[in-house]
């Protein structure tokens, strides 16, 4: 058995893997990824917010990639949604915050094609990635996590020792279960989601033909998304005391939920459904809402899917696997450069983190509420973040994924140079640390502050010195 030495060990390659992977390479530290698939593979998950396209895929220098992607631009969300007959339509462009860095649009991504560029983006950057690795166990004593065990192309078991286990496995592995603590499902939100996609679906008209089309109905909502300009994704999905609908049959299922949805059936009328390739397979995925009560132990921590989902009405799984990537790596610089403790560092990783995902799930509770007309959630959604502008613009800010006041997510150009004139975040690094925080106010009582840089922890104010 080989045994190896690494800083950091990834399990998982999604978009909250790569991300981790990419911000602690960033550093000069030695990371692993390993994803037990080959890339690109499928996965659900397709509609981005601009948090994720114009703020972390900024600060990983992934941006010029999605570009020649040619991704579909989302502009918003259209909504046939709450006490209003009509559909509705948001634009990411009513909120300042997305303007300071024309984030005015989002994707809608083929997540094959994404994450590839993701993964391969942290490659880049000095990640080590290995595919088609998968991980068995996780190595810890009493005091911490050690490592893990892994079982490679060539079905041999291997282990790596690191300073740190980042488990970004998503949401059906069990690896999570290694920081202790329990996972806790929501009683409210207990859906189940059938999905399939069709080519020649209608579009909206422009400038919306990109967005999101999210259309409520009696047995739960469909998501309408358009990946290209032929392609579709389709899902229902449906509340659980409705789920005998999804059984049986999946097309006839799919075929008779979306006949219920008059809007989406209009829109279909002329499609056919795809029944070849990746695309080929109607899916059904059980999409619980949860969280861990604990997202970290000593040597180990909770990224993504695997620290907690909610509801995907505002697409917010992306979101939050890649900002939870941004608070884990920010942790663990701030340990390895010996700044911070790895106490103090990972509350504020996990408080953060629990603040985020607790604003959406609050705010879905009251947007299940379909008597009441949209201008009651944009209400709802000020009333929730605090946040000081328009109640529409408090309602963009948050479906956008820039409510928590968290620069990267707006000011990711600004950040960048920073970043880039520490050169590599190597030389410099006691200037950035003490740079320019003092504006910013810490979130929670003794609470930590992001860096300059966006990359570290540190006190509020505080000039931090370091032997970089
Ligand atoms: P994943 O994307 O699941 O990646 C985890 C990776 O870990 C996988 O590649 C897997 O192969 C690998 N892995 C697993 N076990 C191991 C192991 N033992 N060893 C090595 N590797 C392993 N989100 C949005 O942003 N927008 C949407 O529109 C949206 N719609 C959704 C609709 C539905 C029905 C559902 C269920 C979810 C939706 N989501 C959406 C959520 C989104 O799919 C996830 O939140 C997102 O993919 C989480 O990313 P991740 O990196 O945490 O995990």
């Amino acid at each position: 058995m080989r045994v190896e030495d690494v800083d950091v060990v990834v399990v998982g390659g999604g978009p909250g893997g790569s991300t981790v992977a990419s911000l602690i390479a960033m550093q000069g530290h030695r990371v692993v990824v390993l994803e037990k698939e080959t890339f690109p593979r499928y996965q659900i998950g397709e509609s981005l917010l601009p948090s994720t396209v114009h703020g972390i895929c900024r600060i990983i220098g992934a941006t010029d990639e999605l570009m020649k992607a040619g991704f579909t631009r989302k502009l918003g969300g259209t909504f046939r949604w709450g006490a209003s007959p009509e559909p509705w339509t948001f634009f990411f462009s009513t909120s300042q915050k997305m303007t300071a860095e024309d984030a005015l649009y989002a994707y809608q991504v083929e997540r094959s094609k994404f994450d590839k560029i993701l993964l391969d983006n942290a490659r880049r950057i000095g990640a080590e990635v290995r595919e088609n690795c998968s991980v068995t166990d996780v190595i810890a004593d009493d005091d911490r996590v050690r490592g893990v065990s892994y079982v490679n192309a060539e079905g041999v078991e291997n282990q790596i020792r690191a300073r740190y286990v980042v488990d970004a496995s998503g949401s059906r592995s069990r690896i999570y279960k290694h920081v202790s603590g329990e996972r806790k499902y929501s009683e409210f939100f207990r859906s189940v989601a059938l999905f399939g996609y069709f080519h020649g679906g209608k579009r909206l008209p422009a400038p919306n033909s990109g967005n999101i089309l999210s259309a409520a109905f009696d047995s739960g909502w469909i998501w309408y998304i358009p990946l290209s300009d032929t392609l579709t994704s389709v899902g229902a999905v449906v509340r659980r005391e409705m789920a005998g609908k999804i059984q049986g049959d999946p097309e006839k299922a799919l075929l008779g939920l979306i006949d219920e949805c008059p809007l989406i059936s209009e829109y279909l009328r002329d499609a056919k459904r795809v029944t070849e390739g990746q695309y080929g397979e109607l899916r059904v995925r059980k999409d619980y809402s949860y969280r861990n009560t604990k997202m970290w132990r000593p040597g180990m921590v909770l990224v993504g899917d695997a620290a907690c989902f909610v509801d995907p009405v505002f697409s917010t799984g992306v979101h939050l696997a890649t900002y939870s990537a941004l608070l884990t790596a920010r942790s663990i610089n701030s340990v390895i450069a010996g700044t911070i403790d790895e106490q103090a560092a990972f509350r504020e990783f996990e408080l953060r983190y629990m603040r985020e995902y607790g604003t959406f799930y609050q705010f879905l509770v009251s947007f299940y509420d379909m008597h009441v007309s949209e201008s009651s959630y944009f209400w709802t959604a000020k009333k929730l973040t605090g946040d000081t502008s328009s109640e529409l613009e408090s309602f963009v800010n948050l479906v956008g994924g820039v409510s928590s006041r968290e620069a990267a997510l707006t000011q990711a150009g600004t950040l960048l140079k920073r970043f880039q004139r520490t050169e590599g975040g190597q030389t410099q690094l006691r200037v950035i640390l003490g740079e320019e925080t003092e504006g910013e106010p810490p979130l929670f009582d003794n609470g930590l502050v992001p860096s300059g840089d966006g990359m570290f922890w540190v006190m509020p104010g505080a000039a931090v010195s370091i032997n970089a």
